[in-house]
């Protein structure tokens, strides 16, 4: 969409009230919706997931960029996840100060020391992105992170490119909704678990999703599950409280849940401390583990996309370990980073612990959490880090540089908010699958992606925590 044209319809006051509109009732019909904060475990009252209520411009050439490196990112995430004195090396400082970290690196022990029963893998992960204009003014793409446990919104995603083509053609944009291109990556990551499923080799086994007790994003699910379905594979969901009660081991560590054979156990729940609700559910999470199921993804992978895991990596020489004699692969990988900077004890620690006192505005704090609202910007750097600036404590967190996108202006609807013209961010994020049996990877693709943009008053994101809105990316 041309500038012109887009500020014009910016500001045209009613035409933007009767889009708002279309855009809510254009959700409802294409099943983009999600559960109400106060009936999260009910799906008798639903409302539309938050949304722009335009596309948000992307550089194709970064578009592409990312698309092109993320068979690489599979293959990387991958390769961790089988290097247990790289993921010792790399998480030793962070499990003597984070306990969550500690208990996920214990299991990963545990099933080293049990010896790894299953040689298939399923890693089905999402790489996020934003990008800035460097001085030269050329525009970059930067890494936020990987994530590879309980990677979200892939099934919701292929619902936002019809809302937004709807509202683009009321808005008399027709050729701008015809840009908007199809994205459907529940169908991959379906593909993905599918096939670990039927590598596995048991008709009568199911893939089980392994959820929380109260899902917002039930759509999302559900639209994964239908996928499965399709191709007449059954899915269950159990949450780690009906392992703990019905889940068994077999003779031949084949995990059954209520007498059902699993063949996939797929994690949509246990990233978050809170998540583990007693010592049985780590004690469910250790079972699974354990067992004969493909697990989507397994311990060690899910230890793979911690964020120390990901400051390791930005060292230099590393990435050379995991693609030796790949220079050009390593470029590509490398070229998406940004800024990483250890708090480990010593000079280096000490250094970034400087820099980010002296100008906290340029960094983001991270410690090892997943799920949105958990990093720590500007002011509250000096305040955290200050308080643990000489101790191990700060070990539990790395510093980021922090990416400084160009903001674009747009409309943001969630249900009870007013509806304001608002400065915003947005970041991409593309979806990676593989399946990997022994040494051999079966498969390894990039599926899709998600855009999601908020307000440039926030700081952090994450959909769970109510800052982000689903978007479309409009390419140019
Ligand atoms: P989480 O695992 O909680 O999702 P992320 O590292 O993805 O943690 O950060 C959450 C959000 O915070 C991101 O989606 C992004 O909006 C913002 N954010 C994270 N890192 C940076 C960064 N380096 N620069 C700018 N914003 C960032
Ligand atoms: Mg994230």
């Amino acid at each position: 969409m041309a500038a012109g044209i887009r500020n014009e319809l910016l500001m045209n006051t009613s035409l933007i009230n009767e889009l708002a509109e279309v855009a809510k009732d254009s959700a409802l019909m294409h099943g983009f919706l999600v559960r109400l904060n106060e009936s999260l475990n009910s799906s008798e009252v639903v409302t539309y997931a938050p949304i722009t209520l335009f596309p948000t411009p992307v550089p194709k050439s970064l578009f592409l960029q990312a698309m092109e490196v993320q068979t690489h990112y599979n293959t990387l995430v991958d390769k961790i996840s089988q290097d247990p004195d790289f993921l010792q090396e790399a998480l030793a400082s962070t499990i003597t100060v984070d306990d969550f970290t500690a208990r996920l690196f214990k299991i990963h022990q545990q099933v080293l020391k049990e010896g790894l029963l299953q040689s298939i893998v399923v890693g089905l992960n999402r790489s996020d992105y934003m990008w800035e204009q460097e001085e030269n003014g050329h525009t970059s793409l930067k890494q936020i992170e990987i994530n590879t446990f309980s990677v979200g919104a892939g099934g919701i995603a292929s619902r936002i490119p019809d809302v937004h083509r709807n509202i683009l053609k009321v808005a008399g944009q027709l050729k701008e909704s015809k840009r908007i291109i199809d994205n459907n990556p529940a169908v991959g990551l379906a593909k993905a678990v599918a096939k670990a499923w039927e590598l596995y080799g048991s008709k009568q086994a199911v893939v089980m999703f392994l959820v929380a007790e109260n899902e917002f994003n039930i759509v999302d699910q559900r639209i994964i599950e239908k996928e499965l379905w399709k191709g007449n594979i059954a899915t269950i969901r159990k949450r780690f409280e009906d392992i703990s009660e019905s889940g068994k081991l077999d003779e031949n560590k084949r995990l059954f849940v209520d007498h059902q054979e699993v063949a996939v156990v797929y994690f949509r729940n246990g990233y978050m401390p809170h998540n583990y609700r007693s010592e049985k559910a780590w004690e469910a999470r250790l079972m699974m583990e354990c067992s004969l199921a493909v697990k989507c993804p397994d311990i060690s992978t899910h230890l793979a996309g911690t964020k120390k895991v990901q400051q390791v990596l930005a060292k230099p020489g590393v990435l050379e370990r995991f693609f030796p004699n790949q220079p050009q692969i390593v470029e590509r990988v490398r070229a998406t980073f940004a800024g990483l900077y250890t708090l480990d004890m010593g000079a280096e620690g000490d250094k970034a612990v400087a820099m980010a006192l002296a100008t906290p505005d340029r960094f983001v704090l991270k410690p090892q959490r997943e799920g949105g609202g958990n990093n720590i910007y500007g002011q509250d750097i000096r305040e955290v880090l200050g308080k643990v600036k000489y101790s191990p404590e700060r070990m539990a967190y790395i510093l980021m540089d922090k990416i400084q996108p160009v903001p674009t202006q747009n409309y943001l609807l969630r249900r009870g908010k007013p509806l304001k013209l608002s400065h915003c961010l947005s970041e991409l994020g593309f979806f990676g699958t593989y399946v990997r049996r022994g040494k051999d990877m079966v498969m390894n693709d990039c599926v899709g992606y998600l855009m999601r943009t908020k307000s440039s008053e926030h700081s952090d994101s994450g959909s769970t925590v109510g800052v982000s809105f689903f978007d479309n990316p409009l390419l140019f």
